[in-house]
């Protein structure tokens, strides 16, 4: 990736599907890996979820000799969870990885989620293979450093099994990640509307149409619709949908991204592949480093 400056925020789009990774010739042009989303504040670098899309980011990261990176997980469904265990950094003894999580009730913790995941019958290799690899604990809600000395927010999401958005701020810029979220709880709802408040990019959760969520009320998810409505609530500038369905084509998220850009100018659909940098207000799209 290419930092433009010690100030730039940066997001890569490492994969934009949600439920389960989705290739063919429908996405070829917006992606089929499940969520991943690389973040680089300064020199800091730091993972939100390691979907499939980890795989190749983990290939790049190796490429760039990359020593030290934080992992956050939104939260474990397989989606978010599955590029894990073919993420290369997490095995190399020569680089530093922390994996976070702060959805999962008391009593449970991220290593046993993990540890259930890659073990047999269900994985060949075990968790004592990821090498300088460490699991830790936020509480949601809270401000917390990261191994990198970077601070993050957390706030609660509205999701089967909990959920945990995000908010980094550096250097003027700032990004939101809010996925996998539904709306319509409204102690929820009004406590993320004040958490991105005035973030220069979110992204959200955008995974059914407005017609086609009555059929989905309860799956935890939202909608383009919503999308805009809390980035207009929050001068939110520019919201990102993202958690592409998996039968969403890219014909169809064309259609999503010319309605969006019309209704708020500077609203995208997330592009697996894409660099999205900040720098004091200003802002570029660029495509990624190839992995
Ligand atoms: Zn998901
Ligand atoms: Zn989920």
């Amino acid at each position: 990736m290419t930092v433009r400056s010690p100030e730039t925020l940066s997001l890569t789009i490492w994969g934009a599907r949600g439920s389960i990774p989705a290739p063919g010739p429908h996405t070829l042009r917006y992606g089929g890996e499940t969520t991943c989303l690389e973040i680089r504040a300064g020199s800091h670098v730091l993972l939100i979820d390691c979907g499939s899309g980890a795989r190749r980011c983990g290939a790049a990261f190796a490429q760039e000799g990359i020593e030290q990176l934080d992992v956050l997980f939104t939260h474990t469904h397989m989606d978010h969870l599955c590029g894990l265990p073919f993420f290369c950094s997490a095995y190399d003894p020569r680089v530093e990885v922390s994996l976070w999580a702060g959805h999962i009730p008391p009593g449970g913790t991220l290593e046993e989620i993990v540890e259930r995941m890659m073990s047999p019958p269900i994985f060949p290799v075990a968790t004592s293979a990821l090498r300088n690899t460490d699991f830790r604990a936020f509480k949601p809600r809270s401000t917390f450093t990261l191994n990198s000395g970077l601070e993050v927010s957390s706030t609660r999401l509205n999701h089967p099994g909990n959920g945990c958005g995000f908010r980094i701020d550096w250097c003027g810029s700032s990004i939101a990640i809010i996925t996998d979220h539904e709306h319509g709880d409204a102690v929820l709802d009004d406590e993320i509307a004040e958490f991105v408040t005035g973030a220069d990019l979110m992204i959200y959760d955008a995974m059914y149409l407005q017609d086609e969520y009555p059929r989905f009320v309860g799956w935890g998810h939202s909608t383009p619709t919503k999308a805009l409505e809390l980035a207009a609530r929050s001068g939110v500038a520019m919201p990102v949908v993202f958690h592409h369905d998996p039968s969403r084509g890219d014909d169809a998220l064309d259609t999503v991204a010319r309605e969006i850009a019309v209704q708020h100018p500077g609203a995208m659909v997330a592009k697996e592949g894409e660099t999205i940098h900040l720098t004091g207000g200003t802002v570029e799209v660029g495509t990624r480093r190839a992995a």
